[in-house]
């Protein structure tokens, strides 16, 4: 039988995962607000540079936007499995994620042993 967690434990992984949605919302908050059009700057730069400037600039907040809105999704995922009194199960052999592993990854949904085999087979498809 595979140790479950603690209330006090998922109390603390649950703080964790609300603290890093909140840091992942502050982020895309931040990343909108550059996506807005820039300030009139005094003189230097022309409008074309600008314009190139805020493309460039649009491209990537687009990019990290994208990999927080991923995250947001399995942090989201994480929360809903504790609601629901199965957090911290191995999606792939059902075992039960040590408390170790999951304060250092709160929201991994695959025990060590589980993920490395992934690994391994992805690292064997790229070769
Ligand atoms: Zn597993």
């Amino acid at each position: 039988m595979s140790q479950t967690l603690t209330p006090a434990q998922l109390e603390q992984l649950k703080q964790r995962l609300l603290a890093r949605r909140q840091e992942l919302y502050a982020q895309m908050q931040q990343n909108r607000a550059n996506l807005a059009p820039a300030e009139n700057t005094a003189g230097s730069v022309s409008q074309d540079e600008n314009a190139r400037l805020a493309n460039q600039t649009r491209e990537v907040d687009t990019r990290l936007t994208a990999l927080d809105a991923e995250e947001l999704a399995r942090i989201d995922r994480a929360l809903e499995a504790m609601d629901a009194g199965d957090y911290g199960r191995c999606d792939e052999c059902g075992c039960q994620i040590p408390f170790e592993r999951l304060q250092i990854e709160p929201m991994t949904q695959h025990c060590v042993a589980c993920k490395s085999a992934w690994e391994h087979k992805q690292g064997l498809a790229r070769a």
